[in-house]
Order: C-alpha cells, then sequence, then structure tokens
C-alpha cells in the first residue's frame, strides 16, 4: 500500500497542490469539509503528533504552522478567519498516518467541534 502523502511528496501520487516549499507542502483535501481545505504536510514521514521528537521536529512544526498561515493568505482566508484542525490518532479521528493540519474555511465554524 504505502503512505498516500509520500506518494504525493515523491509525485508518484497527484494532488492539487496550493504550496511546495521545502520540507513542507500544501494540497487541497480530496473531500473537503469546507468551501475551502488544505492540508499542510511535510514531505518527512512521520505517522502521528505523538511520534514527534527533538529540536529538529519543534522547527518543523513551526514550518507547519507558519505554512497554513501563509496559505490561509494566499486563498483569501485571513480576513473572515479559518481553522486549523491537527486530528491525532484514534479517539482524534487520524485517517492517514503520516502528520497533516488542516487548514478550513470560507463558512462559519461550529463549536464544539464533532
Ligand atoms: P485525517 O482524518 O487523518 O485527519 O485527515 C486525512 C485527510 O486526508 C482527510 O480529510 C482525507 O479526505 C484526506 N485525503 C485522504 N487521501 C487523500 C488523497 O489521496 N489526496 C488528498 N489530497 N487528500 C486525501
Ligand atoms: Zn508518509
Amino acid at each position: 500500500m504505502g503512505c498516500i502523502f509520500c506518494k504525493i511528496a515523491e509525485g508518484t501520487a497527484s494532488a492539487d497542490f496550493v504550496l511546495n516549499d521545502g520540507d513542507v507542502f500544501a494540497v487541497r483535501d480530496v473531500h473537503p469539509m469546507a468551501p475551502t481545505h488544505v492540508l499542510v504536510i511535510p514531505k518527512k514521514h512521520i505517522p502521528a503528533l505523538t511520534d514527534l521528537a527533538g529540536s529538529e521536529d519543534n522547527v518543523l512544526i513551526g514550518k507547519i504552522l507558519s505554512t497554513a498561515i501563509e496559505v490561509a493568505n494566499r486563498v483569501g482566508l485571513s480576513d473572515r478567519g479559518y481553522r486549523l484542525v491537527w486530528n491525532c490518532r484514534s479517539d482524534g479521528g487520524q485517517t492517514v498516518d503520516h502528520i497533516h493540519l488542516h487548514l478550513l474555511g470560507g463558512r462559519q465554524m461550529k463549536w464544539p467541534p464533532g
């Protein structure tokens, strides 16, 4: 099977790229949950947030977050706002075991989340 996000990173699976910048890339989600739904993904295969280790990964996490903020600017979400979501493992609702940050926008978000 292999990891779908690694395949997208390698170019062996296709995706609608919004940004591709060194260690991190951003693609539109194939099953969007909002008018704008982008995934910000590190090229490094890290299965879940619980697998992060060390200062090198702290830098990567900062890069993922700053990339999500930059993508939100680029796609015009910054004025109205948006939501960033990080699902972790089973209870968090994670379905792809390669960490990714969801950027959701273009509609009013609800709280509490489902
Ligand atoms: P999770 O549920 O793990 O937090 O989020 C995984 C996300 O990846 C889901 O929103 C799902 O729609 C998306 N996804 C799964 N497979 C693909 C794919 O092949 N391409 C893209 N662009 N998104 C995918
Ligand atoms: Zn992977």
